[in-house]
């Protein structure tokens, strides 16, 4: 059940026996040339998606809460299309949603994240709210992170704009891929460099992959085995 979509109501009803929300969030932000600037929102959406049918045939109820679209983004900032919200605004904005959600009665939120950037302000945010609110507990997946392992199992690589990326946008929106523009390295620094064009370096037209290889095939399957195993995370079978 996607939140916007209810009556109030029906959203009084539904939260009686729904103990958990989840709210992707994500970021505008220039992901090569191939890619677009919504990517990290329209994947954490379709896992969303994905996650609340399959709770649905194990018998768990649960509410989806509309994206947070911009993030913090310092790094992808020197491209064309990158919004970035400063990474206090973000979390202080994360935290407010999160305690109305604590206060409508939710015991569980899970911040679907997209967009490496949002890790450290959402982690923040997420620490005040459980201060505030000691029975509410709150999930932070990195989905690409937390499932590396099963993600390099179909993927040769994975990296921003990479080829996990672009394999799962051409499994969810193909018409918006340019596979012919799809190119890229993967590239590093041996200590953490911030320095305000560093983009340009590590992420040379916003890659940080090779996307070539990607395809809608491996993207469905990296779709496929991240919403299983979160749905059986939140069903306690994980
Ligand atoms: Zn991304």
């Amino acid at each position: 059940m996607r939140i916007e979509e209810l009556t109030w109501p029906e959203f009084e009803e539904l939260k009686k026996h729904v103990d958990t929300v989840i709210l992707p969030i994500g970021s505008v932000e220039a992901h090569g040339r191939h890619l677009p600037l919504g990517t990290d929102v329209f994947a954490p959406l379709e896992i969303g998606k994905r996650v609340e049918e399959r709770l649905h045939g194990l018998g768990v109820e649960v509410l989806m809460a509309p994206p947070v679209w911009y993030g913090h983004t310092f790094v992808l900032d020197v491209y064309p299309g990158t919004i970035n919200v400063a990474s206090d605004a973000l979390k202080a904005y994360v935290r407010e949603i999160m305690r109305e959600f604590a206060a409508e009665g939710f015991r569980r939120i899970v911040l679907l994240n997209g967009h490496g950037g949002n890790h450290s302000p959402l982690v923040l945010a997420a620490e005040e709210v459980a201060e505030e609110f000691p029975e509410v507990e709150i999930w932070l997946i990195n989905w690409w992170i937390d499932f590396r392992e099963d993600i390099l199992s179909i993927c040769s690589s994975q990296g921003h704009a990479g080829q996990d990326e672009t394999s799962v946008m051409l499994a969810i929106r193909p018409e918006l891929v340019k596979m012919e523009n799809a190119r890229g390295e993967r590239r590093s620094s041996r200590v953490r460099v911030i320095r305000k064009d560093i983009g340009r370096e590590l992420f040379p037209d916003g890659v940080n992959d090779d996307p070539s290889l990607a395809t809608a095939e491996k993207g469905e399957a990296i779709l496929s085995v991240v919403s299983e195993k979160i749905a059986r995370l939140i069903a306690g079978e994980g």
